[in-house]
């Protein structure tokens, strides 16, 4: 499998260009399997397949009027504050799901919420395509609440906002969530394993929490006090 990895932040048109360039030069020369992300062909399976030339002009077109956000980082503020609830779904709340669609597959991660992105709305996009053989299509959540919650298990995670840090979180090991589709249809998500963790994580961000508050306060503590360390290394370092 080929996991292509980009910079985390493009924030003008020119770098989207070069990404798509970068493919271009990429595919030439070893011809080598590519695989679409999931914004890209919305077919729910996405198999691994040939990149045709006339698809990634089209790609690059279609990535010209996308916009990919920075993604906030831990201790941003509006990480810590709880989202509010949409109640028109709009034109531009489809442009924000597009983008942030986007900003998740330019950050390699395999879910993102709207705070995420500097946005308060109860709003997250997860796709476990990246780790898990797809079989769940890309799910698009508006107002989502878990409604029932199963069993209990201990699995590492690891959060975009929180760059190269996994630890291992307690959470419930099945969950069914209830909320909107991207349409305003009420859509019910029962998950385990994976997506129940990317579930309950996300909504978790929507609510205002980080998975580090669900450590204990002392891991709570000794990890902050390595974060801290590390952002003054990386200081120091520029
Ligand atoms: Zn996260």
């Amino acid at each position: 499998m080929w996991i292509l990895s980009f910079p985390r932040k493009y924030n003008t048109h020119f770098n989207l260009i070069f990404q798509n360039f970068s493919y271009c030069i990429l595919l030439s020369r070893s011809f080598t399997f590519y695989q679409y992300p999931a914004a890209i062909t919305p077919s729910p399976e996405q198999t691994f397949r040939v990149c045709p030339y006339r698809t990634w002009i089209l790609e690059m077109f279609y990535n010209m009027n996308m916009a990919l956000y920075e993604i906030r980082k831990y201790p941003d503020k509006i990480l810590k504050q709880k989202t509010v609830e949409l109640s028109d779904i709009d034109t531009q709340t489809q442009n924000i799901i597009d983008n942030m669609i986007e900003t998740m597959y330019g950050a390699r991660g395999i879910g993102l919420a709207a705070n995420q992105i500097g946005i308060s709305q109860r709003l997250c996009v997860i796709d476990l395509s990246l780790r898990e053989s797809n079989k769940i299509p890309l799910i698009v959540l508006i107002n989502p609440v878990v409604v029932q919650k199963e069993g209990m298990i201990d699995a590492e995670e690891g959060c975009l906002s929180i760059p190269g840090y996994m630890t291992s979180i307690k959470r419930a090991e099945k969950v069914l969530v209830k909320g909107l589709n991207r349409e305003g249809k009420p859509v019910e998500i029962e998950g385990d394993g994976l997506l129940a963790r990317a579930l309950q994580h996300e909504i978790d961000h929507l609510d205002g929490l980080l998975f580090i508050d669900r450590m204990s306060p002392i891991r709570r503590e000794f990890f902050k006090r390595r974060y801290k360390k590390s952002l003054k290394g990386q200081e120091n370092d520029t």
